[in-house]
């Protein structure tokens, strides 16, 4: 089989302090610090997606969350942010990788300018003022985006733009989705911007993120709905205003595969299986590993005509997460390459193995665990009770909060009883390998945290099952 690869290979953060490697633990989401540890975790991040040949990193946060200003261009002044700011585009450019402009289009970034000039506040169906964004039929707010747009790229060399209308709701009047629909306004917004930037700052990749366009749930098939009609046609125009349509598949992909040919532009997802990190929780309580299942979403995506991804970074210092960022990346040039030779390729790079058997018996246990884990998700619950396809995306804690969040991946829908128990004995299995050969590696810092995390995982199944009352003694 010929070399296949992914033309487009973006690191999503998907916000700044998502990968910082230590804790906020009773910071709200997203958090907006911008001090050393953050810089110092995203260029952890970058060292990994350097080697594993990523081109551009998308992260929101660089400059404000929800809250941007009136005059926009205040957002931009702060001085120790931008000295921070200097050292990230300094390290990244180091490493041949390019940021990606975080841009909520309407939405995300614009409660204060909402507030204060609320002739652009956008509406909900029933005519009530929107929480969060503004009116995309409103001129002014254009002035606003088109304002931000500038301001970013006068002040940092951004190679790309990363295009997100709904996520956090749209404006529903009757010149908007009320007019076209959900998909076909949020659709029409993203070409605009999209015509706006190429015209003003031709060379910088354009992509549109289309969550929130359709709501997750199964079909009568039993499988996420696709665009259809209206909504389809909407896309297709849009592919013509866009360089990459990012079609993430949190609990599933909205473009059918036979549509993707007929789009102008590239098609993108997220690769298939994504673990979201808060920044609440301890970096190393949890490990959730999943090379195979990575390579086998990208090759099949791939076969499909994907050619863009915008796969999910995360804490390096947690194992699971720089084994699977620098097994995709690797992927993503090859997806014809065996995931096992990957895998220990990253192991060879990161771990410093001593002999061949070392690096061998490694990749097993990251194997090893990676099934333990995934291989027991009850499936049959998320289609039949959720009625929605399994992730895509999951969370590890929760979102939003002010305290150390719980572990929520280790009962339903993800784990049964049977799987919690299944779970259990093969991360015991796991980490028993792991003990046999900690001393055979040079990176015995590695070597610690993988070990902790290991142990967190198992810690935490026997103190659910102990609470559940389930049997968890050996
Ligand atoms: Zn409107």
């Amino acid at each position: 089989m010929a070399k296949a690869s992914y033309d487009y290979r973006l690191g999503f953060g998907a916000w700044v302090n998502d990968m910082r490697n230590s804790a906020l633990p009773l910071e709200q989401w997203p958090a907006p610090q911008m001090d050393d540890e953050t810089v110092a975790g995203i260029v952890r991040a970058l060292d990994v997606m350097a080697d594993a040949g990523y081109q551009y990193l998308d992260t929101f946060g660089l400059y404000a969350t929800t809250q941007y200003p009136l005059d926009i261009v205040s957002a931009f002044d702060d001085r120790e942010r931008n000295r921070q700011l200097d050292r990230l585009f300094k390290a990244a450019e180091k490493r041949g990788i390019r940021f990606s402009m975080p841009l909520g289009l309407m939405t995300w970034g614009y409660d204060r300018i909402i507030e204060e000039d609320p002739e652009v506040r956008g509406k909900n169906a029933d005519g009530s003022p929107h929480p969060h964004a503004m009116c995309g039929a409103h001129e002014r707010s254009w002035e606003y985006i088109e304002k931000l747009i500038d301001a970013m790229f006068d002040r940092r060399d951004f190679g790309a733009v990363h295009l997100e209308s709904a996520d956090l709701g749209w404006c529903d009047c009757p010149k908007c989705a009320g007019q076209y629909g959900r998909a076909g306004y949020n659709a029409r917004l993203n070409a605009r911007a999209g015509d706006y930037i190429r015209q003003r700052h031709p060379g910088a990749l354009t992509y549109t993120c289309p969550i929130n366009w359709a709501n997750w749930g199964l079909n009568e098939q039993g499988e996420q709905p696709k665009f259809t009609g209206a909504d389809r046609e909407a896309v297709l125009e849009l592919s013509k205003h866009i360089d990459l349509f990012m079609d993430q598949g949190h609990r599933g992909r909205m473009l059918a595969w036979e549509d993707v040919p007929k789009m102008e532009c590239a098609y993108g997802t997220s690769g298939g299986l994504w673990t979201y990190h808060g920044a609440r929780l301890d970096r190393l309580s949890y490990f959730v590993p999943y090379p195979q299942r990575a390579a086998q979403f990208l090759r099949e995506h791939h076969e499909h005509g994907a050619r863009g991804c915008l796969y999910y970074q995360g804490p390096m210092d947690n194992p699971a997460v720089e084994v699977n960022s620098a097994v995709a990346g690797r992927m993503m040039q090859d997806v014809t390459r065996d995931p096992r030779e990957v895998l220990e390729e990253v192991i060879e790079t990161y771990y410093r193995p001593r002999n061949a058997d070392a690096r061998s018996r490694l990749a097993d246990v990251f194997l090893a665990a990676e099934e333990a884990y995934f291989g027991q998700w009850d499936i049959a619950y998320m289609k039949e009770v959720q009625k929605l396809e399994p992730p895509g995306e999951f969370c590890v804690g929760l979102l939003f909060g002010l305290s150390p969040d719980l572990i929520g991946i280790l009962w339903e829908p993800f784990l049964n009883a049977e799987g919690r128990m299944k779970c259990r004995k093969g991360l015991i299995a796991a980490l028993r390998q792991l003990v046999e050969i900690e001393a055979d590696f040079g990176d015995r810092a590695r070597i610690d945290r993988l070990t902790r995390a290991l142990m967190m995982m198992v810690q935490m199944l026997a103190t659910i099952m102990g609470a559940k009352g389930e049997p968890w003694t050996d």
